[in-house]
């Protein structure tokens, strides 16, 4: 039986990017960075100029979810790419993680699909996983029922709140409950 795949999104479970903007949420840090793919966000910008995105940081999440390592292999599923190791992963405390790329352009699909979610269930190959993130909806649910054979949860996560308590309660249940 081979261990459950925890795909994490960046931007809303673990950047409650949504959550009032003059006021850091409780536990959060605040950071300024500026990866590539914000960079080519501004086109025509040159780089010194972009302004740094703000994020907020929970070093809470980093303790959950290296324990959350025991039971899960953890996986960046992230529009940040390969730069969620360089920017996210150390403030978090988390070691460098495998990365999902995708090969299509982001948006969402002619069938409703998110733009991640064929992909995911291409990466994770029939084994089971879990993927939390802010943009997941009926299709994407539908669509991993239609094509995944192993278990599946998929957990919407708040983008106001990010990851909270509750949610790490799910993640380990769901494990817990596969193996
Ligand atoms: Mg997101």
């Amino acid at each position: 039986m081979s261990r459950p795949l925890l795909y994490l999104d960046v931007d809303g479970p673990l950047n409650p990017y949504a959550a009032q903007p003059q006021r850091r949420p409780e536990g959060y840090s605040t950071h300024r960075m500026k990866p590539e793919g914000w960079v080519a966000q501004h086109p025509g910008t040159p780089r010194a100029y972009v302004k740094p995105l703000r994020v907020w940081l929970n070093p809470e999440h980093g303790r959950r979810l290296r324990s959350l390592g025991e039971l899960y292999d953890l996986v960046w599923a992230t529009t940040w790419g390969r730069e969620a190791n360089l920017f996210i992963a150390p403030v978090l405390g988390l070691p460098e993680l495998p990365v999902v790329t995708w090969p299509a352009p982001w948006g969402t699909e002619p069938d409703g699909t998110f733009w991640k979610t064929r992909g995911l269930v291409e990466h994770a190959d029939g084994r089971p996983f879990a993927w939390v993130d802010d943009e997941i909806g009926p299709a994407d649910r539908a669509f991993v029922a239609a094509h995944h054979d192993g278990a599946a949860l998929l957990h919407r996560v708040d983008p106001r709140l990010g990851l909270r308590d509750g949610d790490f309660g799910v993640l380990e249940a769901f494990a817990r409950a596969i193996v």
